[in-house]
C-alpha cells in the first residue's frame, strides 16, 4: 500500500499532522458508496456536489456508488474564512435546474457547525425534489450549531480544523491526499 504520507506539514504557518490516511479513506468512502448504491438502485439519483471542498469526495463517491443512470451537478457555498466559520452561508453559484422530481443526494466535504448543510437543504426543498439526502466525508458532531445529523458519514470526527482530500485551508492543501489536522487547535 502507497503511505508516502508526509509526517508533518506546515500551511499558513500552521502545522498539521496525519490524521486519516488515503487507505483509511479509500475504505470508508468505498462503504459510503454501498449504502447508496443499496438505497438508490433504480431510482435515477442526482449527486449535487458542493463546491470546492467536496470535488475530490464526490469523483470517487461518484464513481464508487456505480449507479449508471445517476447524474451529477455543482453547487458553491461559502461560510469559512481561514480556520472558522463565519456563521453567515453564502450562495455562490445558482442551483441546477434540473431537481424537480429528482432523487437528490448532496455530497459535502465537511459538516461543521450544521449551517450550510441547512442553507443546502432548504434550497434543494424549494425546488420540489422526490427525496433529499445527505453524504458527508467528514462530520463534526461536537460543532453542530443546529443538531443536523448527515444520512451518510465516511468519518466522524473532533472539531478540530482539517485538510486535505478536498479540503482547504484559504485554497491551499486541496491536493493532499491524506487527511491532516492541526495541531494548535
Ligand atoms: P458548516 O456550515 O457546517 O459550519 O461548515 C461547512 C463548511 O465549512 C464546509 O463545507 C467547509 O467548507 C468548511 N469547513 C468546516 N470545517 C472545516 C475544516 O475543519 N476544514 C476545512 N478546510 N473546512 C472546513
Amino acid at each position: 500500500m502507497n503511505s508516502d504520507c508526509k509526517e508533518k506539514i506546515t500551511v499558513d504557518g500552521l502545522s498539521f499532522v496525519p490524521y486519516i490516511r488515503r487507505e483509511e479513506i479509500r475504505k470508508e468512502v468505498s462503504r459510503v458508496a454501498g449504502e447508496i448504491r443499496r438505497d438508490f438502485e433504480g431510482k435515477k439519483p442526482l449527486f449535487l456536489c458542493a463546491l470546492n471542498g467536496a470535488f475530490i469526495f464526490a469523483a470517487d463517491l461518484f464513481r464508487e456508488v456505480d449507479i449508471c443512470d445517476s447524474n451529477i451537478a455543482f453547487v458553491r457555498y461559502a461560510s469559512y474564512q481561514g480556520t472558522s466559520s463565519t456563521g453567515e452561508v453564502k450562495l455562490l453559484t445558482g442551483l441546477p435546474d434540473n431537481i424537480e422530481g429528482r432523487h437528490v443526494v448532496i455530497v459535502e466535504d465537511i459538516v461543521d457547525t450544521g449551517l450550510t448543510a441547512q442553507k443546502m437543504i432548504a434550497d434543494v426543498k424549494s425546488k420540489n425534489p422526490a427525496s433529499i439526502s445527505f453524504a458527508t466525508l467528514l462530520h463534526k458532531p461536537a460543532s453542530s450549531k443546529t443538531g443536523f445529523t448527515p444520512d451518510y458519514i465516511a468519518f466522524t470526527i473532533e472539531p478540530k480544523f482539517i485538510i486535505g482530500y478536498g479540503l482547504d485551508l484559504d485554497g491551499k492543501a486541496r491536493n493532499l491526499p491524506d487527511i491532516y489536522i492541526n495541531t494548535e487547535d
